[in-house]
C-alpha cells in the first residue's frame, strides 16, 4: 500500500512536497556505483562521491520515496558524535584521540556548512544537548559517572559542563532536576527538510534516483528490482533497519548484523510563549532525561514541544510498519513529558509517530569496505544516526574513491573484511526477544522504583543492581 506522506511525521507535514515518486528502474542499467536505499546514509555517499569524483555514474535505488525511512521521521538531533565511540575513541593514543573527538565533534558544522552552501534550509540551529538527571538522585550519581569516564577519555569541560540546577535552569527548566550535563557538540534540525532536500540535490548534480523500486536481488556487482536491473562497479546497501527485507546476498544476509527497533514519537500543539518562558529551549538544544531508556526532544521551530521516548522490538526481527500509535503509547509519552515539563499536563497532542531504526551487536556504528567483493556499507547507528551518516558518506566516498583520509583512518573504519567477519551477528531468537523484554523491563522497574521517594534503600539498590547487571549482559564481550 503507498504510504501516506502526511502522516508520517510531523515533519513531513511541514514541508511543501507532493512526494510524487520519481520513476521506478523499468531498464537495465550500468553504474559505477549502485546505492540501495535513499535515506541520509545513501544521499550523503552519494553526495561526497559527486562532489569527489564528478565523472562518476551512480544509481540511488528506493524501495518507496526518498527519505521514507528514518531520515524523515527522527527527532532531529544533529549530534557530533556516534553510537559507542568511548569504547573506540578512548583507547587511542594521542594525537590520534584528539582528531578522532575533533572529527565527531564536527559533524554538526561539516552539515551546517553543506545545507547552507547548497541551499538546504533545515532549520538548522546549534544549540547543544542537555542530559538532566531529572527524577531520582542516582540519577545524578551515574551521569556525574558518566562524564567522569568522558575525561578519562580525552575529553575537557569544553566538551562537557556539569550544570547546577541553577545553570541547567538557563537551559531547560525542567521539574526537580538535580543537575544536568551539557555539552555544545550537537544541533537540531528538521529531519525531513534534509532528507527531501538531500535527495534534490544529488538528483541535480547528477545522481539517478529511481523510487517504488524495492531491490529484490543484490550481488557484488549486480542488482535486481522488479522491471529493472543495475551493474555497478560498487555497491553500496543503506537500509539500515530494513537490512532484515533485503534478500541475501553471496550468503550474507545483513539482517543479522543489524536489529530493527521502533522509536516513538510525539509533538504539542504550538505552546505559547509564556509557557515556553517556564521552560526555556530558547536555542535550539536538544534535551533528555538520562534514564537508561531512551528519551529525547526538542522546541521545534514552529515552538511544539517534539518529544521521543522508549522503543520496542518485534519478535523475528519483524520490521513494525504501522505507526499510528495506540491511546496507550501516546499516554505514556505524555507521561514521561509532564513529568518533566508538569505545566504541559493539559496540552494537545497534535502528532504521534515513529521508525524503524538498525541496532548493531556490539552496540556500536561500523562503516566497512570489502574491496573483493566492490561491497561499502555503514550502519549500527542505533539512534544516532542523523550526524553520523554524513559522516558515513564521506568515509564511504573517500573508501570507495581509494583516498586515504582522516575519515578512512578511524576505529569504526573495518576495512576488507567480509561483513561476516567483521560484525557480530546477533543471537538467533528467541534469546534475542528474550533479551530485548528483560533488560527493558529492568529499566523500566528501576525508573519507577527509584523515582518514589518512598522506596525504602534496600528496593532502590536490588533495582539499580539488576540493571546494571542486564547491561552488562548486554554488553558481554562485545569489546
Ligand atoms: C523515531 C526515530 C527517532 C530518531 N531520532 C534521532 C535523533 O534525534 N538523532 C539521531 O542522530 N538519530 C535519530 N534516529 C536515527 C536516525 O534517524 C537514523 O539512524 C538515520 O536516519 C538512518 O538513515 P539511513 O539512511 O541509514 O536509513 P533510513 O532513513 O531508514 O533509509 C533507508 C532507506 O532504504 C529504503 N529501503 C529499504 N529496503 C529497501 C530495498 N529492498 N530496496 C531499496 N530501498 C530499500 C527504505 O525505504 C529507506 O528509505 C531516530 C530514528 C527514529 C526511527
Amino acid at each position: 500500500m503507498a504510504p501516506d506522506w502526511r502522516s508520517i511525521s510531523l515533519w513531513t507535514t511541514q514541508i511543501d512536497d507532493t512526494f510524487a515518486p520519481r520513476p521506478s528502474l523499468e531498464s537495465e542499467i550500468d553504474v559505477d556505483v549502485a546505492i540501495i536505499g535513499a535515506g541520509y546514509t545513501g544521499l550523503w555517499t552519494a553526495y561526497y562521491l559527486k562532489t569527489r569524483a564528478p565523472q562518476l555514474r551512480i544509481a540511488v535505488l528506493e524501495a518507496e520515496t526518498a527519505g521514507f525511512g528514518a531520515s524523515s521521521r527522527n527527532g532531529g538531533w544533529v549530534i557530533g558524535g556516534l553510537l559507542g565511540e568511548d569504547r573506540l575513541v578512548g583507547h587511542l593514543a594521542e594525537p590520534r584521540r584528539r582528531e578522532s573527538w575533533a572529527l565527531l565533534h564536527g559533524i554538526p558544522d561539516e552539515v551546517a556548512r553543506v545545507t547552507s552552501a547548497e541551499g538546504i534550509d533545515c532549520d538548522f540551529r546549534k544549540g547543544g544537548m542537555v542530559y538532566c538527571a531529572a527524577r531520582y538522585p542516582e540519577q545524578e550519581v551515574r551521569l556525574r559517572a558518566y562524564m567522569a569516564s568522558l575525561y578519562q577519555e580525552g575529553l575537557s569541560e569544553d566538551d562537557f559542563r556539569w550544570l547546577s540546577p541553577a545553570e541547567l535552569n538557563q537551559e531547560v527548566r525542567v521539574s526537580g532536576a538535580l543537575g544536568g550535563l551539557y555539552s555544545p557538540h550537537c544541533a537540531t534540525i528538521q529531519p525531513a527538510k534534509l532528507a527531501r532536500g538531500l535527495a534534490r540535490l544529488v538528483e541535480g548534480l547528477g545522481v539517478m534516483i529511481y523510487e517504488k523500486s524495492p531491490v529484490t536481488h543484490w550481488h557484488s556487482g549486480k542488482i535486481r528490482t522488479a522491471s529493472g536491473q543495475v551493474k555497478a562497479d560498487w555497491v553500496v546497501p543503506a537500509v539500515e533497519s530494513f537490512a532484515g527485507s533485503l534478500p541475501p546476498s553471496g550468503g550474507t544476509s545483513l539482517g543479522r548484523y543489524q536489529l530493527p527497533v521502533h522509536s516513538l514519537i510525539v509533538a504539542t500543539e504550538p505552546l505559547p510563549e509564556d509557557v515556553w518562558a517556564g521552560i526555556g529551549l530558547t536555542r535550539g538544544q536538544g534535551f533528555g532525561e538520562f534514564s537508561r531508556q531512551v528519551t529525547y526532544g526538542q522546541r521545534s521551530c514552529d515552538n511544539r514541544l517534539v518529544f521521543g521516548a522508549r522503543g520496542g522490538y518485534r519478535f523475528g526481527g519483524r520490521i513494525r510498519q504501522d505507526f499510528t500509535l495506540t491511546g496507550d503509547e501516546i499516554a505514556l509519552r505524555r507521561r514521561l513529558f509532564t513529568d518533566l515539563f508538569p505545566q504541559l499536563k493539559d496540552v494537545r497532542i497534535t502528532h504521534s509517530w515513529g521508525g524503524n531504526l538498525g541496532m548493531g551487536r556490539r552496540f556500536r556504528t561500523h562503516m566497512l569496505i570489502d574491496r573483493r567483493q566492490r561491497l561499502a556499507l555503514a550502519g549500527g547507528y542505533g539512534g544516532e544516526g542523523v550526524g553520523a551518516t554524513n559522516l558515513a558518506g564521506r568515509t564511504l566516498a573517500d573508501l570507495i574513491l581509494g583516498r586515504d583520509t582522516l575519515e578512512t583512518r578511524q576505529p569504526w573504519v573495518i576495512q576488507d573484511r567480509p561483513v561476516s567477519e567483521a560484525l557480530r551477528p546477533w543471537e538467533p531468537e528467541p534469546f534475542r526477544w528474550l533479551g530485548y523484554n528483560a533488560i527493558m523491563r529492568s529499566f523500566t522497574n528501576e525508573d519507577s522504583v527509584l523515582a518514589d521517594p518512598r522506596t525504602p534503600p534496600w528496593r532502590r539498590r536490588m533495582a539499580q543492581s539488576l540493571s546494571e547487571r542486564m547491561e552488562a549482559l548486554m554488553t558481554w564481550k562485545i569489546g
